[in-house]
């Protein structure tokens, strides 16, 4: 049973380190263990590597290794999109290669040799036109109609020009400075498609992380129903039973059915584990993006709306001490008998300042679930009215 404790710690470490690293820096996870996991793989580790390098082969390799970092980082380049096509193949290889004998099997039939295949064909079409489409770069030619499609809300967005391009910003654009250009609508920049996700193509991510959830739910139900059927072909309960003597009961079948499994298919479950825990990151990342869809936001928005409302909040705080401040002056100065607040009201008030400090998202792209959803299938700068509205400016 040893050897069972190892593989159960091991797949625990795994889940942690991979869930740290991805999802370290969401706030449900502001400081635990998970967000310092987090911080040191993104951060501290590298700033630990960086020193070393400079300790031991002197101040010209850790140039070099800053200069890959700036390759790998800050300039548009391949390297991830080179790794998820080796991911995905090497999982659909190692699928194929160790569960495909068994189709078809006692559960499932031989149309999910080619399903498997289309389906991981479509997930790289999604993929491919994620990374080539245009995200909606805006240029002198298409920013008027840019500008008219998403007007200033003067909240988070007032007139601007961006300093590298030289045009007019549209509300909602960004100048992303890896790809060295303002796209419309950005949400963010995108380093394993090596582009921009923005007012164009935020559709294709989303129906790539769709997608993607979808295969890896696909992937591990069809490895569960392999390693069902084999259980069922080989009479494995039957032989347990019988010839071993062991009760017929879940509780004591199911360490001798995990052993049995373990032993024979490991290729399989270490397969089944690793969709599965893709998957539900994919599920979390997914659920994310359609959210801030709903909402019409952006997660550049979110950054935005987090810093207006942090600095509305400063300033109403601001505005109702010195309220308070003028409030006392004057009761001591004037009536000392006013009627003041009960014993217990005066108990239950968390601080005096809070009382009156709201901060409001008043969010006037958000036009309703279906108008939002309706902007992210169709964007603006694909309908008709969009090329219409540069003919009457231009
Ligand atoms: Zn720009
Ligand atoms: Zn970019």
């Amino acid at each position: 049973m040893g050897v069972h404790w190892i593989l159960i710690c091991h797949g625990f470490v795994t889940l942690l380190v991979v869930v740290s690293f991805l999802c370290g820096q969401w706030p449900i996870f502001q400081g635990t263990l998970i967000e310092r996991i987090h911080y040191f793989l993104t951060f501290g580790a590298y700033d630990y590597i960086l020193r070393f390098v400079g300790a031991v082969f002197g101040s010209k390799c850790t140039k070099a290794v800053l200069s890959v970092e700036y390759y790998c980082c800050d300039r548009p380049n391949p390297v991830l999109q080179i790794i998820y096509l080796v991911i995905i193949s090497l999982t659909y290889y190692f699928i194929a290669k160790s569960s495909f004998a068994y189709i078809p099997g006692y559960y499932l039939s031989e149309i999910h040799r080619y399903t498997s295949l289309l389906a991981v064909a479509v997930g790289i079409l999604l993929f491919l036109l994620t990374c080539f489409s245009d995200p909606g770069t805006v240029k002198a030619e298409n920013v008027s109609q840019y500008l008219s499609a998403y007007p200033y809300d003067n909240i988070i967005y007032t007139e601007k020009e961006c300093s590298t391009c030289k045009i007019p910003k549209p509300a909602r654009s960004k100048h992303c400075s890896i790809c060295d250009r303002c796209v419309a609508r950005f949400d963010h920049h995108c380093g394993w498609m090596n582009n921009c996700i923005g007012e164009r193509n935020t559709r294709y991510f989303l129906a790539f992380l769709f997608w993607h959830f979808l295969l890896c739910l696909y992937g591990t139900v069809t490895i569960g129903l392999v390693l069902a059927g084999r259980l069922k072909e080989l009479r494995v309960v039957y032989i347990l039973t019988v010839y071993y003597g062991i009760e017929n009961s879940f509780l004591s079948l199911a360490p001798h059915v995990v052993q049995w499994l373990l032993g024979s298919y490991n290729t399989q479950i270490l397969l089944l584990v690793f969709l599965a825990i893709v998957g539900m990151l994919l599920a979390g990342f997914f659920g994310y993006h359609a959210k801030l869809c709903l909402c019409n936001t952006t997660t550049n928005e979110t950054f935005k709306w987090q810093d207006y409302m942090n600095w509305q909040k400063k300033l109403n705080e601001a505005k109702v001490s010195a309220a308070t401040l003028r409030a006392s002056i004057s009761g001591i100065v004037g009536d000392e008998r006013k009627p003041s607040l009960s014993k217990w009201k005066t108990f239950f008030r968390r601080s005096p300042l809070e009382d009156d400090v709201k901060a409001v998202k008043n969010n006037v792209y958000d036009k309703g679930f279906i108008q939002n959803i309706q902007e992210v299938i169709f964007p603006f700068s694909t309908r008709r009215s969009f090329t219409r509205a540069k003919s009457k400016s231009g």
